[in-house]
């Protein structure tokens, strides 16, 4: 059953995510060479206790960090590590917290110091794959139109979109109905309606769409080993379009 959340609701559940931007802003101004992934997931507690949020994935189903940070061919559920971000990485940051008893979840892909273009361009059409699909996100379409629009702008610029994970809807629950495949054909599934609060995370990958679970039962890398990213934020459908409750600066 998809929830609908009350305005009441909805402004609650924009103050956690706005949290979530604001940690993971202050993560991409600190991203540069040498820098260690497990540093970025200390820098989350830190913001997490000095907001009086609880860190969201810190323990969800066994995951060991409050950060899923994922480098170069993995596409997301990384394990930080000690291992320092060299130039030409590119790391997807995935965070959420649980605030008065709503989450927020976001995510975003940044480059570390120079990539090349075609990279660069990776992370410039996942970024507006995710927009085009948030666009969709209106009263009277379907579900599915937001797949269809995600997967239309990626694979226009010739890159593929994983199928395995998919975006959800969010609330109370970290994971609420519906599924939100990043593909499809438009025009199907349940009609969107106001009150629906969704969290849309494209993936994408430079190569083909297939992945694999590492040995660690949580890292997801591309099959064939090709770069992946990743951008997401929490919306809510209101009767005046989306919502984007993820945005920083969402709070008063
Ligand atoms: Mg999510």
């Amino acid at each position: 059953m998809v929830l609908l959340k009350s305005t009441r609701e909805i402004e609650l559940m924009r103050v956690a995510n706005s949290i979530v931007a604001e940690i993971l802003d202050a993560m991409c101004q600190k991203v540069a060479p040498g820098v260690t992934t497990l540093e970025l997931d200390g820098l989350g507690l830190e913001m997490c206790r000095k907001y009086k949020v609880a860190p969201a994935f810190k323990g969800y189903r066994g995951f060991p960090f409050a950060l899923c940070a994922s480098v170069n061919e993995q596409v997301v559920h990384g394990f930080p590590s000690k291992r320092p971000l060299v130039e030409g990485d590119i790391l997807s940051m995935d965070f959420g917290v649980l605030h008065k008893g709503f989450y927020g979840d976001a995510a975003v892909t940044v480059a570390v110091g120079r990539v090349d273009e075609k990279i660069a361009r990776l992370l410039e059409v996942t970024r507006e794959s995710l927009y085009a699909g948030i666009e969709m996100a209106r009263l009277g379409n379907r579900l599915s139109d937001v797949g269809h629009a995600v997967q239309a702008v990626v694979e226009k610029a010739g890159f593929s979109v994983v199928r395995k994970f998919v975006g959800h809807g969010i609330g109370k629950s970290l994971h609420e109905e519906p599924q939100i495949p990043n593909y499809g054909d438009p025009g199907k599934g349940i009609r969107l309606k106001a009150g629906m609060t969704l969290a849309i995370e494209p993936m994408v990958n430079m190569g083909g769409h297939e992945v694999d679970i590492l040995e660690d039962g949580w890292t997801a890398v591309t099959r064939d080993r090709s770069l992946s990213a990743h951008f997401e934020h929490t919306i809510a459908i209101t009767p005046n379009g989306p919502d984007i409750l993820s945005q920083r600066g969402g709070r008063q």
